[in-house]
């Protein structure tokens, strides 16, 4: 059975200005969470690892570690995760974890690699020192680059970097010298994301308050319709909106959030989808931990999604890809045609020239990526 293994690691050195992600800074007695975490976390991989051998389903194809940055870790509680997901199986075919610049060293990538990890997703967001203060970094633009070649030396061959752009401040001449420093990496994958100004964040306020000096929306466009030019033209094809790689080096793990594939989430604010149904875990690292103190439950079940719903969410994640949605699986899983469901909408977006029909089902133009939002509205049912 194919399915993906997600693990949170909640711990930040500081907490970036931009970020709504369930994270919290180590900072006023929080380190002293991380040891009750890991063993938790690693508890809790027991657990699935017995249920997965009761139900005879092997090993997760593809798992992944995100955060929060579970680089951040010591390399002690490292390798107590790293040492419970090696006992499900030493060979997991795409095994991932998300590392910062600032939280990295050769000796703790070198432990990841001994362990199996063989993809790393390194936080960069820009070279740009005076841009990376701005938005509350722990790192320079050198310490980026170091740590994708440190990560070369450990032996790391499958590496992503993430950006962001629409940045306070940034010129699109600042953009582009991100793009090309980016091109200069041995990289395989990059994900770039435009800046989402989000409530309860630093950048939140700042706006409130009519403090942050963002680019125009035309030069946000801009740096948008660049990337889209520059990154197929030096291999990195793009897949998924905001996700472009070199050929075979897509994240397995990602696309299989996007085609509905089953996924156990493990961790503070972690959620799963498993036979259908859908799991969250409180996001508050004390909760977490004290309910698995007491042996409570970790996880809420998510209110069943109606048909329609689940419809919904199965276009507008797979409209995400390139490849679209597939016609065949849109009837395994729901028993009706897609166009029976979908024709007429579809009729009207690609005489508009935001969708376009392949030969497996229909997927998203270039205009229709850049409006995508416009098109997800349409697939409401
Ligand atoms: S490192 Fe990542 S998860 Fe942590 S605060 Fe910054 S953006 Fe958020």
């Amino acid at each position: 059975m194919r399915y993906g293994l997600y693990i949170h690691i909640p711990f930040c050195r500081q907490k970036c200005f931009y970020c709504d992600f369930p994270s919290v800074a180590m900072a006023g007695g929080r380190e002293k969470l991380m040891k009750p975490y890991v063993e938790t976390i690693c508890g809790e991989i027991e657990k699935w690892h017995k249920k997965i051998e009761e139900e005879k389903l092997g090993a997760p194809s593809t798992v992944y570690i995100g955060g929060g940055t579970p680089t951040a870790l010591s390399e002690e509680l490292l390798e107590k995760v790293l040492c419970r997901i090696g006992k499900i199986s030493i060979e997991i075919p795409e095994f991932t974890i998300e590392a910062n610049p600032g939280t990295v060293d050769l000796e703790k990538l070198r432990l990841l690699r001994k362990y199996g990890v063989n993809r790393l997703s390194i936080g960069v967001q820009t070279f740009d020192d005076e841009a990376l203060k701005r938005i509350g970094r722990i790192h320079s633009g050198k310490e980026a680059v170091e740590a994708v070649e440190l990560a070369i030396r450990a032996g790391f061959e499958n590496i992503s970097i993430d950006l962001i752009y629409g940045l306070p401040k940034q010129t699109m001449a600042d953009f582009q010298k991100n793009v090309e420093k980016a091109m200069g990496l041995p990289v395989k994958h990059i994900s770039i994301y435009g800046l989402q100004v989000e409530e309860g964040t630093v950048f939140g306020k700042l706006a409130e308050q009519g403090r942050l000096e963002l680019p125009s929306e035309e030069v946000s466009e801009a740096m948008y319709d660049y990337l889209n030019e520059m990154l197929p033209q030096n291999g990195f094809q793009r897949y998924e909106i905001s996700n472009y790689a070199k050929n075979g080096y897509e994240s397995k793990h990602n696309l299989s959030y996007w085609q509905d594939i089953p996924y156990i989430g493990l961790g503070a604010g972690a959620h799963a989808y498993w036979q259908g149904q859908r799991y969250y875990n409180p996001v508050d690292i004390r909760e977490y931990v004290s309910r698995a103190e007491k042996g409570d439950k970790l996880w809420e079940v998510e209110e069943l999604l109606t048909e329609k719903e689940h419809m919904e969410e199965f276009c507008f994640l797979a409209l995400r890809t390139v490849a679209g949605i597939n016609r065949k699986r849109f009837a395994e899983v729901f028993g009706k045609s897609l166009d029976n469901v979908y024709g007429k909408v579809i009729e009207a977006l690609i005489k508009k020239g935001l969708l376009e029909d392949n030969t497996d089902g229909v997927c998203l133009t270039k205009l229709g990526m850049k409006y995508g939002n416009q098109v997800f509205q349409e697939f409401l049912l």
